[in-house]
């Protein structure tokens, strides 16, 4: 008998594994399919920040590309800007060089011509034919620029100026010849100098002032004034083609400048969107995250797409989880067979509901003992279960209905008192008339009930023995009744091992 019931719970508890098996593959069949119809779902909600990563590494890309060109090219208008200011200036010193080098020339030749020393002629012919201001002038500004009008007039100046020399050279052979100088010491272009017969014949006062008078008459002076035209137009060309050239530069650096800003506006732009994105798609939900994990509660499905992920599958798996614990914690409190709390739900509820105004009625099945022996434990086990549905259909779903023995119940109701005794007494009575009743094969049962009332300082246990004297008194007697606890009753003796 013994071994049978072992193999019997054996099997129960096969049984059991097997459906928490099952229960659990499909469970997790079930969350494996909802996850990926989320996950298709929720690819079509938010961005994924690999998306916006690329999207904005190609941006910075961009811009910073972009920028790094445009301060290229800017350094390079400016270093363009640079070098042409630089060659200003060089071919105005150079033509400025020619005009100081022609008037130093008329000036050395006029002291010669008025003073006889020959120290103005060494000095015209160091810079005729040494120092050589004018050709250098020429040479720098025909550089590159061979072709401007500035370049022009300035090889106008210079022929002018070369030609004004052969005039020089006759005032200077008048000069040495009315001076009566050796004219062999003195260079080669005087020497080559050949004076006309009415001139050979002057003599020495009449050649010194013919010689002045070519140095100062009106002839050399127009002359001189066409060098000085061409050194004017020559330097006013240069100055025209240097505004139309800074002109060109400064519109070119506007320009580049205004596509500098733009994109400098356009990265920061970028930054910010960078900024704000990552805080509203990753950072805010994160945060948000945390304190709901903390609070344990479910976290809301948004930003970025992997943060929607991540909230679905937390969600799914606090889920299951909760519902996991709430299984468990049902299974712990409660009953299987008849839904009614367990011993433990029981003793929890004795310690934590106030006794003082609570009613305390036990019941216990006459003769189930019996019924087990002789219709078998399947039998027993509906004549449970009819049991307890027919006390839930008795009793408020605010009445803690447990069971705490094989066919011992307790029924625990808060906030009343004796003046409900006849209630419960009719509620007995209904009970027991239902179960009087004959269903299928089954046999009728009947239940023997004690309550006990709460009072002031009353203890779990003391509340228990008198509800439970209360039964013992009607299982005594002729079961199937109700009987209430009033004081003096007596104990019901210890159970004899
Ligand atoms: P009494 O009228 O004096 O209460 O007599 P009784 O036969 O009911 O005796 P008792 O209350 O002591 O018997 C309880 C029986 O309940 C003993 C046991 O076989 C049976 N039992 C305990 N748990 C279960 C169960 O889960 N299912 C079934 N079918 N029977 C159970
Ligand atoms: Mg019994």
């Amino acid at each position: 008998m013994v071994k049978n019931v072992g193999t019997s719970i054996f099997f129960k508890r096969c049984i059991e594994i097997f459906k928490i098996l099952e229960y659990n593959t499909k469970l997790g069949k079930y969350v494996f399919e909802n996850h990926r119809k989320d996950e298709r779902v929720m690819k079509k909600n938010g961005i994924s920040l690999k998306t916006l990563n690329i999207i904005m590494l190609v941006l910075a890309l961009f811009f910073g590309i972009g920028l790094i060109v445009a301060v290229n090219r800017s350094r390079s208008v400016f270093n363009d800007n640079q070098e042409f200011t630089d060659q200003y200036l060089e071919w105005r010193q150079g033509s400025y060089d020619l005009q100081m080098a022609s008037d130093y020339l008329t000036e050395q030749m006029r002291n010669f011509t008025v003073t006889g020393d020959k120290t103005y002629l060494d000095n015209y012919f160091t810079e005729a034919n040494v120092t050589c201001r004018r050709e250098h002038a020429l040479q720098v500004l025909g550089q590159g620029h061979a072709r401007s009008s500035s370049y022009i007039n300035l090889s106008a100046a210079m022929e002018e100026s070369v030609s004004l020399m052969k005039r020089e050279y006759y005032a200077a052979r008048l000069t040495v010849m009315a001076y009566g100088y050796d004219i062999t010491t003195y260079p080669k272009e005087i020497q080559d100098v050949k004076l006309m017969e009415p001139d050979l014949s002057l003599d020495a006062e009449a050649m010194k002032e013919l010689a002045r008078q070519m140095m100062h008459g009106e002839e050399y002076n127009k002359r001189k004034e066409v060098i000085s035209t061409h050194m004017q137009n020559c330097l006013a060309e240069l100055d025209v083609e240097m505004e139309k050239k800074q002109a060109d530069y400064s519109s070119s650096l506007a320009n580049q400048l205004f596509f500098e800003h733009a994109l400098a506006i356009c990265i920061i732009v970028l930054l910010l969107a960078i900024v704000l994105y990552t805080y509203n798609l990753v950072i805010l939900p994160l945060r948000n995250s945390v304190s709901l994990i903390r609070d344990d509660e479910d976290l809301p499905i948004s930003g970025a797409y992997e943060i929607r992920f991540l909230a679905k599958t937390y969600n799914m798996i606090h889920h299951n989880n909760m519902r996991s614990k709430e299984k468990l914690t049902y299974e712990a409190t409660h009953d299987k067979l008849t839904g009614m709390y367990n011993r433990r739900g029981y003793d929890f509820l004795m310690e934590n509901i106030d006794l003082e105004t609570s009613a305390l009625i036990l019941l216990d099945i006459d003769k189930f003992k019996g019924i087990n022996d002789t219709y078998g434990h399947d039998t027993g086990d509906r004549i449970l279960k009819r049991v307890a549905d027919t006390i839930f259909a008795n009793f408020r779903v605010n009445d803690y209905i447990c069971r705490i023995g094989g066919d011992e119940m307790a029924i625990l109701m808060a906030q009343c008192d004796a003046s409900v005794s006849p209630l419960l007494d009719a509620k007995i009575k209904k009970i027991n008339k239902t179960l009087s009743i004959k269903q299928d094969k089954d046999p009728v049962v009947s239940v023997s009930v004690g309550i006990a009332f709460g009072e002031k300082g009353i203890s779990a246990e003391t509340l228990f023995k008198r509800a439970d004297t209360c039964l013992y008194e009607v299982k005594d007697g002729e079961k199937d009744e109700v009987s209430f606890f009033k004081n003096e009753k007596k104990k019901r003796p210890e159970p004899k091992i």
